[in-house]
């Protein structure tokens, strides 16, 4: 039974015709599966299914060309031999540099900049504080989202966390709203985890002695911003629907 189930998630690779066995993204939660959805356009959406293991069906998704980079970062997920998981919660374990299993947390806080300023710095009004670029909206802080890779607490590059099950894990905080939790998976996976998918550098050069890495980071931004413009249409065509309805 086992070996007609292999054989048949065994097939001839793009490369040559190297053997590979291509796995999928696992989304753990309904939310998680819901934060990949949203990264993408409504018209792609549709070929985001699950199969009967809860994976995002490779088939469907293979139906679909998109000239979308978000879909076309998850399509490279999906199809990579690498299990991708994607789960909502504050706490995760994690390798460590000396190979033992540890707790770690995450946090979102939702403040607002230039309230919190009028409140410590009172010598100011609030136009003034606004002037210096105190920014008057509600954005989310603290570590919210975390990529963990295979083999990642051996990286010296990184940040000395590796994944404990032999996947890609990506988790985001259960606090994030829900455009946020899009925003933080289009960083997570189309960024860090896809780097390391490519064979590229998935690490910040949070020190810039070590010179700083600019493909990973355009490569976040501009995933972060079509996944907001994505987010934005798809909601506010729904509500324009709804308000036909009504
Ligand atoms: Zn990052």
């Amino acid at each position: 039974m086992y070996a007609i189930l292999l054989y048949t998630t065994l097939v001839w690779g793009p490369i040559g015709n190297a053997l590979y066995a291509p796995d999928s993204v696992l989304p753990l939660t309904p939310a998680a599966y819901q934060a990949i959805r949203h990264t993408l356009r409504a018209k792609d959406q549709p070929f985001v299914v699950l199969d009967a293991h809860g994976r995002v069906d490779r088939p469907a998704i293979n139906r679909q060309t998109s000239r979308s980079p978000t879909f076309q970062a998850l399509k490279t997920l999906v199809n990579d031999t690498l299990v991708v998981e994607v789960t909502i919660s504050n706490d995760y374990l994690y390798r460590n540099t000396h190979d033992s299993i540890r707790h770690g947390s995450l946090v979102a806080v939702y403040t607002n900049e230039l309230t919190d300023a009028t409140q410590y710095m009172l010598q100011y009004t609030a136009a003034q504080l606004k002037n210096m670029g105190f920014r008057d909206e509600i954005r989310a802080s603290g570590p919210s989202g975390i990529t963990l890779l295979p083999g990642g607490e051996r990286d010296v590059k990184g940040d000395g966390k590796g994944s404990v099950n032999g996947h890609i894990v990506v988790v985001l905080s259960s606090d994030l709203i829900e455009r946020d939790a899009a925003r933080k998976l289009a960083h997570e996976a189309y960024g860090h985890a896809l780097f390391f998918i490519l064979r590229k550098n998935p690490n910040h050069a949070e020190d810039k002695a070590r010179g700083g890495n600019q493909e990973l980071e355009d490569q976040i931004r501009s995933s972060i911003e079509e996944t907001e413009r994505n987010y934005d249409r798809a909601k506010s065509s729904c509500s324009k629907t709804t308000k036909r309805n009504h």
